[in-house]
């Protein structure tokens, strides 16, 4: 019998490289937690995009409906708002696979190439320890744009920021810059 693991899935584009290089050799659950997707229509374009892969790949999709738009204060810096989103799914995660007896834990966030990866693993790593559950690592960046790119293809939701409020932000301030820079 495989081994089961609990997926954290922050979208459906992140979690097709994980899916694709876990699906031969594990039982793939997803866990739905990302309170800090800003905004609402956003978290709900992510989460049924998400809830529609499940669907397609024929895997449970679990759900922690939480909504934190302002977590992580503005005021911080960069590195240490990305740390705190990363403590805040990643605990929850490590959590409910522990309680509810999966062999192991991972995350899409592995799969970002945008993403700070060595941060996202010592965190898990962090909570393996603590709460007695193995987290599953593996480099899920290898085929990160391949497997985003079927999914763009079958017409899947694709996102324009990383996600919470301050992305959002600095994703409009480059836009803005870059059509400046053009006006020039
Ligand atoms: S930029 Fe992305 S990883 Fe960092 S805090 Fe925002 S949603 Fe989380």
């Amino acid at each position: 019998m495989k081994k089961k693991v609990l997926l954290h899935i922050c979208c459906a584009p992140c979690s097709a490289s994980a899916v694709k290089m876990l699906r031969d050799g594990y039982d793939i659950f997803f866990y739905w937690y990302n309170p800090n997707i800003y905004s609402e229509q956003e978290y709900k374009n992510r989460k049924e995009s998400s809830v529609k892969y499940a669907e397609e790949l024929n895997v449970l999709f679990y759900e922690e409906r939480d909504f934190f738009y302002n977590y992580g204060s503005w005021k911080n810096k960069s590195s240490e708002k990305c740390n705190l989103c990363y403590i805040l799914r990643l605990e929850k995660t490590a959590m409910f696979a522990q309680q509810n007896k999966f062999d192991f834990f991972s995350t899409s966030l592995l799969s970002s190439p945008y993403q700070k990866h060595d941060l996202i693993k010592q965190t898990a790593d962090n909570f393996a320890y603590k709460y007695m559950i193995k987290f599953l690592y593996d480099d899920f960046r290898t085929c990160f744009y391949e497997s985003k790119n079927s999914l763009r293809q079958k017409g899947y939701y694709m996102q324009k920021y990383c996600g919470c409020n301050k992305s959002l932000n600095e994703r409009l301030k480059v836009k803005k810059v870059c059509r400046s820079d053009t006006a020039q």
